[in-house]
């Protein structure tokens, strides 16, 4: 019997997308999905119309008003500036979870790794992915890595609740705070918090880049990760990849009032309207997003007959092999063969579940309110434009009278170049000068930084950005070496 029909949106998107989109709502029809469909359009057409965003208000209204966003995957115009689509529709709506499950079909789809069943869960809204970047002097680009309190809570909370509610053993945490102490310390801390919170599970944290290669080599040695966002962007590829194929894997952008569900792939246009895409990525999005919305079921008897599908030897041309495979077949007559087999189970490997609608997650992924430390301003960091030698930028900066602040260390590119450089070090035309007071005040403000640029600014230096020094708690609020 069919309950009550679920309002999602559904782009079919560019390229291959609206082949595998048919495919996958054919097979979502068959099954019993109970789906109130609202037909949206994101993407090339409108990015073409000469909307940036690829994406109108009306269509966010049209989102915002349904459970659940089902997207094939879009093809982003080179050049004209256009923003990505996928960014935006996850930070946009606070889509801050990212759930990749990538699992390996041995002995039916060729891997390195049988047994291999890891989850990733990635951090979606901030790090890298803010896309804040600047051009700074002729030689210089910065762009910043953004860690909050509040998202790293979220998201490894979310990763432990996962794991309760997945009945998986492990959350394994990877960072690069040996190098970034205080944005990756952040999140590495935050995990060892919230990981007391959950002593039925194991916890670990590893490095990122000894944790990715133990991950490219004995994947089985993980189960649920969570990571940062642009190492799960990364991770989360080579993993899908090492369990057989990108081609196979859906994924999840969860968030506290939405959700949106597609494939890990592109629109792959050199295969569009061939009848030959794979559809099997945007059906197992499709199935996270039935056991989602609360339909798991349907998500059960939808997996269960694609992994026969699968045994059955039946495959579409990206995982066709000779010995493993017994025929080729298009995009359609994939989707049909998992139609007829909707109620079988699959023999050898391993039969699904989807027993726990995943709403309960969505209430548990709070973060804390925010505890008020006192915050002291320290100094400032300014970096500087300027062509030439050290010598040259010191004889500048002697000229001006810095007091409150004294000069106390000068970087370039991170590296101390004075006091006490060394001639060896390579230096390029963005200098960070740190102004640290004499004698910590209570009244000292803002406004003796902004003196301290106008002194400089008088004196012809040309900075290209300034950073606040603080502590909190008493503790540096920055890098001190
Ligand atoms: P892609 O994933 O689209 O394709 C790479 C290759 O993988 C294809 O040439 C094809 O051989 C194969 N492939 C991918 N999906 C397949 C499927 N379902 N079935 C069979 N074969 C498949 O990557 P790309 O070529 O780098 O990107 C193409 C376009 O997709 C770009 O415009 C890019 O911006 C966009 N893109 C969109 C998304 C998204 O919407 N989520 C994600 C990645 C890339």
């Amino acid at each position: 019997m069919v309950g009550k029909r679920v309002p999602i949106a559904v782009a079919e998107g560019d390229g291959i997308g609206p082949e595998i989109m048919a495919a996958t709502l054919h097979i979502l029809a068959q099954a019993g999905a109970a789906l109130d469909i609202h037909r949206i359009e994101i993407g090339e057409k409108v990015y073409l119309q000469g909307i940036k965003e690829g994406i109108t208000a009306q269509t966010w209204e049209t989102i915002r008003h349904t459970e659940a966003l089902l997207k094939a995957p879009i093809t982003t115009p080179q050049g004209g500036g256009f923003k990505s689509l996928n960014v935006t529709i996850r930070t946009s709506l606070g889509l801050y979870a990212n759930v990749r499950p990538c699992i390996s079909y041995y002995p039916i789809i060729k891997t390195k790794h049988p047994g291999m069943d890891v989850v990733i869960i990635r951090e979606n809204e901030e790090d890298l992915y803010t896309g804040i970047e600047y051009h700074q002097t002729p030689d210089t680009y910065h762009a910043l890595k953004v860690i909050t309190r509040p998202a790293s809570e979220k998201i490894i909370r979310y990763a432990f609740d996962y794991a309760v509610t997945h009945k998986r053993k492990k959350v394994t945490c990877f960072t690069k705070d040996n190098i970034l102490k205080l944005s990756d310390g952040l999140f590495h801390k935050v995990f060892d918090e919230i990981a007391q919170q959950y002593p039925s599970i194991e916890n670990e944290h590893w490095i990122v880049d000894i944790g990715a290669a133990k991950l490219a080599d004995t994947p089985t040695a993980f189960d649920v990760l969570v990571l940062p966002n642009l190492y799960g962007d990364i991770l989360s590829d080579v993993a899908a990849q090492i369990a057989g194929s990108v081609g196979l894997a859906g994924s999840a952008n969860i968030g506290d009032q939405g959700a949106m569900f597609e494939a890990i792939h592109g629109s792959a246009p050199r295969r569009a309207g061939q009848n030959l895409a794979n559809p099997s990525g945007l059906l197992l999005a499709a199935v996270l997003m039935l056991a989602h919305i609360g339909q798991p079921e349907v998500a059960k008897r939808i997996h269960n007959a694609w992994l026969t599908t699968l045994e059955d030897g039946l495959h579409t041309y990206d995982i066709f092999t000779d010995r493993l495979s017994k025929k080729q077949v298009g995009t359609k007559e994939f989707a049909e063969a998992v139609v007829e087999r909707l109620g079988a189970t699959p023999q050898q490997l391993k039969q699904v579940e989807y027993a726990a609608p995943h709403q309960q997650q969505k209430k548990q992924a709070k973060y804390q309110e925010k505890i008020r430390v006192p915050k002291q301003l320290e100094g400032v960091d300014i970096f500087i434009y300027r062509e030439g030698s050290l010598e040259g930028l010191m004889e500048q900066l002697k000229k001006i009278d810095p007091l409150p602040f004294e000069l106390s260390m000068i970087r370039n590119r991170g590296t101390r170049v004075w006091p006490h450089g060394m001639h060896e070090t390579f230096c390029v035309d963005n200098w960070c000068c740190r102004y640290l007071l004499t004698t910590p005040s209570e009244g000292i403000s803002h406004r003796h930084i902004a003196e301290l640029l106008h002194r400089l600014a008088d004196v012809g230096l040309d900075f290209t950005s300034v950073e606040t020094l603080c502590s909190f708690d008493s503790i540096a609020g920055y890098t001190r070496i």
